[in-house]
């Protein structure tokens, strides 16, 4: 059998060796971090199938995990409304998932090598799993913490404010994952939990700046991601691409990584044949590239069209308009998630 190498051990990259390794497949995983370790996600995952993880041989991870129903959406200080979630959502912090996914690898008899960042460059044999491309003309910028000590209104509690949004879910050990997209401005002050209570503030996020201000927070829990475009992303050269390097949906459908899970599943079967000498690479990487847009299309389209009404005060009026005629358009959206 042909030796799979995975540029990024990510949940893409991860899932898909496991999924790779599960079938007896010889695979190398490269990651330029180590584990474990915090990476901006609201970490709560919502619209992935229980076929999807069990084809990967992943679904136990999700077994002793909090499942949650129900969600409150606020514009700005005030409720908008309470919404059931038609899919329901995971809360898993990526510090324990990331951790878990590369234990799992391993015990497997999977190869990793981390503090190994690899060159963009395509091969016979590599699938590129490395996240976002970069994008430094990007306007956007995620920002996350755990925090403890605030009794949460729902289970899930999404915030809309100006120019940016923030999710909160309860993770593990009691912890709160507060995160925020925010199109980046510079007029905010301070560093790390500080930056986002700035921006949450500036935002008209007054009341969540004020509970982060007061909040315990989970030590070198925060970081930040800048740098990223959301939809398909572009690649230049010939790379087999997966997980957000193919495609990055708005993150407040909590949809990224059932995305990054799915197109593992995807490539897992292709792979299979490839590697068992059934599939030259070239129809290989056809075959998953073609089956992602076709997998995704619609959810990506969907989400970006709504994107806008989440972060300016007039889509925020129509979407607050379209939930008090019980028109609001988000559980529309979730089931187009899968
Ligand atoms: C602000 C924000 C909030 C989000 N909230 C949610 C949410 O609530 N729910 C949800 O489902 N999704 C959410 N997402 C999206 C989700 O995080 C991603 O979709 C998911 O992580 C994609 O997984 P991946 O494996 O493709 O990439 P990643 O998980 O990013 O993994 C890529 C890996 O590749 C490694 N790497 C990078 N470059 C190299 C290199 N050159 N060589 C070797 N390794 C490399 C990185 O270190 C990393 O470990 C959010 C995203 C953002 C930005």
């Amino acid at each position: 059998m042909k030796t799979i190498e995975i540029i990024g051990g990510g949940l893409s990259g991860l899932s898909l060796g496991i999924g790779l390794r599960s079938r007896g497949i010889p695979v190398h995983v490269r990651e330029a971090g180590s584990y474990p370790r915090h990476k901006v996600c609201g970490e709560f995952i919502c619209g992935v199938s229980r076929d999807t993880l069990e084809s990967l041989n992943i679904y136990e991870l999700f077994e002793s995990a909090p499942f949650y129903n129900k969600s409150r959406w606020f514009r700005g200080n005030k409720v908008l409304l309470d919404q059931d979630l038609k899919t329901g959502a995971w809360g898993i912090s990526r510090y324990r998932m990331d951790d878990w996914l590369q234990d799992k690898f391993k015990s497997l008899g999977g190869t990793l090598t981390t503090d190994d960042r690899v060159k963009a460059e395509a091969g016979e044999g590599r699938v590129w799993s490395a996240g976002r491309i970069p994008k430094s003309s990007s306007q956007w910028l995620g920002l996350k913490v755990h925090m403890r000590g605030y009794e949460m209104q729902s289970e899930l509690e999404m915030h809309m404010g100006q120019g940016g949004y923030a999710g909160l879910v309860q993770i593990e050990g009691g912890w709160i994952n507060i995160c925020g997209l925010f199109k980046k401005r510079r007029d905010t002050e301070g560093k790390h939990s500080a930056l986002l209570e700035s921006y949450l503030r500036l935002s008209g996020l007054t009341q969540l700046a004020d509970v982060l201000g007061s909040a315990e927070q989970r030590k070198g829990s925060f970081c930040a991601v800048a740098g990223f475009d959301l939809g398909t992303q572009t690649v230049e050269d010939e790379r087999l691409v997966i997980g957000d390097a193919e495609s990055m949906i708005p993150p407040f459908t909590g949809n990224g990584m059932s995305m990054a899970f799915e197109s593992a599943e995807i490539a897992l079967v292709n792979l299979s044949a490839y590697s068992q000498g059934d599939m030259t690479w070239e129809q290989c990487r056809a075959n998953i590239g073609m089956s992602q847009r076709k997998r995704f299309r619609t959810r990506l389209a969907t989400s970006q069209g709504c994107h806008p009404f989440l972060l300016s005060p007039t889509g925020q009026s129509a979407l607050s308009l379209a939930s008090r005629v019980k028109l609001f358009p988000f559980n529309t959206l979730f089931s187009l998630t899968h």
